[in-house]
């Protein structure tokens, strides 16, 4: 995690604002996510599917310091993966934001 000191020493906090306000759906693919702390049963869910249900916040030009709030996009754990992959065909943020119609 090369970029992982360019993240604020907030940014548990901001991510969760980001993840509450979307009401933890991706904005994607518009997965319902489980959100953190939630009571679930990863004896019946398995983990696979616990990880895949996880939303995480992903920034738009791919600035881990910059954390303003249009920069911010909640995605389910695939869907953020898929934003990392396709970052080779040199889409750019405003690309990107059109995409996920945001
Ligand atoms: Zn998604
Ligand atoms: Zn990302």
């Amino acid at each position: 995690m090369k970029n992982k000191d360019r993240y604020p020493d907030n940014w548990n906090e901001i991510a969760l604002r980001v993840k509450i306000k979307a009401n933890w759906t991706c904005a994607k693919c518009q997965l319902e996510c489980i959100p953190n702390g939630a009571d679930f049963r990863t004896e019946i869910m398995g983990r696979s599917l616990r990880a895949q249900l996880t939303l995480t916040v992903h920034h738009s030009d791919y600035d881990p310091s910059n954390n303003h709030p249009s920069n911010l996009i909640p995605l389910c754990s695939a869907c953020h993966l898929y934003m990392h992959r396709g970052r080779r065909k040199n889409i750019s943020p405003g690309q990107l934001k059109l995409d996920l119609g945001v």
